[in-house]
């Protein structure tokens, strides 16, 4: 084998192109040919880098901007359901608050129209005189609510405990309205 087969060879041998017998003849030449063992062997390093690249791949040139690009759309979906939280919270707000006003509001408006000659009976004056303070009593914790609910929007974060106290307010008043029917109920 001459150097200039040997070339041939190794280009092969890199593109797995070699039998064993060539390989084999190959090898030969190599042990007794400096230059071309030399060559031989900055080859296989370039072929070595090259796997080595190929396991590793370097990342694109535009890797940096897409990250960031991935960062600020996950950052703004997450920014996007919470105003989606607080929109649902706002529609809460207002539900609860019309529920008070038009609940303690009718409470107040039959306390107000009692005919004036069954108020002069005793019993029953003290019944609209109760009715009046727990509508009112009602009427002014719905309109805090109303406030808490204005100053948490201002304070998103405390929207949860808003939520809780809009809740607990709620669970009070609904006993309240019980007692009072049950009072009611009682008078007629
Ligand atoms: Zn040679």
């Amino acid at each position: 084998m001459n150097c200039n087969e040997s070339q041939n060879y190794i280009m092969r041998y890199f593109d797995k192109d070699l039998n064993d017998i060539e390989q084999a003849k190959l090898k030969q030449h190599l042990k007794n040919c400096e230059q071309c063992s030399e060559e031989f062997s900055n080859m296989q390093q370039i072929f070595t880098e090259i796997e080595q690249d190929t396991e590793f791949p370097e990342p694109p040139e535009d890797f940096e901007l897409q990250v960031m690009n991935r960062i600020e759309k996950e950052a703004y979906m997450y920014q996007k359901q919470k105003d989606d939280n607080v929109f649902v919270y706002n529609i809460l707000l207002v539900a609860v608050s019309l529920i008070f006003v038009i609940v303690f509001g009718s409470i107040l408006w039959e306390a107000l129209n009692k005919p004036i000659g069954l108020i002069q009976q005793t019993h029953l004056a003290f019944e609209t005189v109760k009715d009046f303070l727990s509508a009112t009593v009602s009427m002014i914790k719905g309109l805090t609510i109303a406030v808490v609910g204005v100053t948490a929007s201002i304070y998103k974060t405390y929207y949860y405990a808003y939520l809780i106290l809009g809740i607990l307010l709620l669970v009070t008043q609904g006993l309240f309205i019980r007692m009072v029917k049950a009072g009611n109920g009682g008078a007629r």
